[in-house]
């Protein structure tokens, strides 16, 4: 029912496009960076799933900018030191500028995030961490934190609303790449935050306008058609990655097999990096490609982008685990390994 047209005779079953950079006056909307029908709907959809209001961006890193820019002079941050690299480069960059106090800690250390916690304006998680998938105690720590002044902001990107809603555990903020599953078909840049607080709300509503870190009309329809079949996605992919997870972990080319038990992502550890080329670049159904979240198989290593975190293993491969046929992959990946085995 969310983000969907009221149910009269003759309505449309999708919230139309609205392509419009600007409304007759007299009105909410005014002008095209202040609101979109598109937008709304999709936010009331994404709002629905996290169990509170959302607001769309450009990508997921203007909201993760949005978050930052609500931080005062010389604040201190608390961030994962496995993180996203791109929000762990968008800290750094604020640290230079404005005197931003970042402190990165381990996700799975929860006494130590509680005691960097002390004095500090936010608690960045992300659980599980992209790519090491380490997983956080939300709910120790959003209990712990809650009713302080410290506010815990959750990237849910990797679990989505279907395995986990941190909102309900204590976070104050939840933000999305939507590009990844939400979208779900490697098409569309998209962003959101979603937060329960009028005031904070508020304020990322501010931030988007004056900063015009704004969804585009397509992107934002395109996200929402991919929420209708969210669930039934991160189920079926769920379900092929704890399968390749047993299979990888039994296998002797690898290494490590790093997954949490749920959810549709992994990283296994080869044990070089020439390795984990040879086997990237040796299959017919996985992609060698970054991002995550589709529906077709991808996988990456890590370290072939000079800006990921150098404790990130060189021999590290991501894996974002689609829904083809779940033993087509497994022959993918046994024939790719097979590979670097014998080099
Ligand atoms: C991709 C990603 C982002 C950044 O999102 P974009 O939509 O690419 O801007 C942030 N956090 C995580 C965990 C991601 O995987």
């Amino acid at each position: 029912m969310a983000g969907r047209p009221q149910r009269v005779a003759d309505a449309p079953l999708n919230t139309p496009m609205t392509l419009a950079s600007t409304y007759v006056a007299g009105g909410d909307l005014g002008y095209g960076r202040f609101g979109n029908p598109g937008w709304s709907a999709l936010e009331e959809a994404i709002g629905a799933l996290e169990h509170g209001w959302a607001l769309a961006f450009a990508t997921g890193m203007a909201a993760a900018n949005a978050i930052l820019e609500t931080l005062p002079r010389n604040g201190k941050l608390v961030i994962p030191s496995n993180c996203y690299l791109g929000v762990a480069a968008l800290a750094q960059d604020r640290a230079r500028r404005d005197g931003l106090q970042v402190v990165p800690v381990p996700a799975t250390d929860t006494a130590a995030i509680l005691s960097a916690a002390e004095g500090a304006d936010v608690v960045w998680l992300e659980s599980p961490t992209n790519p090491m998938m380490d997983v956080a105690d939300l709910p120790t720590i959003g209990a712990a934190l809650s009713g302080t002044a410290t506010r815990l902001v959750v990237d849910n990107t990797f679990a989505t609303p279907v395995l986990q809603q941190p909102l309900s555990l204590g976070a104050d903020v939840v933000l999305h790449s939507a590009t990844k599953f939400m979208s779900g078909h490697s098409d569309a840049l998209l962003g959101a935050l979603v937060t329960r607080d009028d005031a904070e709300f508020t304020q990322f509503d501010d931030i988007r306008k004056t900063q015009g870190a704004t969804p585009g009309t397509l992107e934002a329809f395109l996200v929402l058609r991919g929420i209708r079949t969210l669930p039934l996605r991160v189920r079926a992919a769920e379900t092929s990655a704890r399968t390749l997870s047993h299979r990888l972990s039994t296998n002797d080319g690898v290494s490590r097999v790093r997954y949490p038990g749920w959810g549709s992502l992994l990283a296994i550890e080869l044990p070089t990096a020439e390795d984990a080329d040879a086997m990237t670049s040796a299959t017919r159904i996985w992609v060698n490609t970054t991002s995550l979240g589709g529906v077709e198989s991808t996988f990456e290593r890590r370290r072939r982008w000079p800006a990921e975190l150098a404790n990130v293993p060189e021999g590290l491969i991501r894996m974002s685990v689609g829904v083809e046929q779940v033993d087509d992959l497994w022959l993918d990946l046994l024939q790719a390994l097979q590979g670097t085995g014998s080099r």
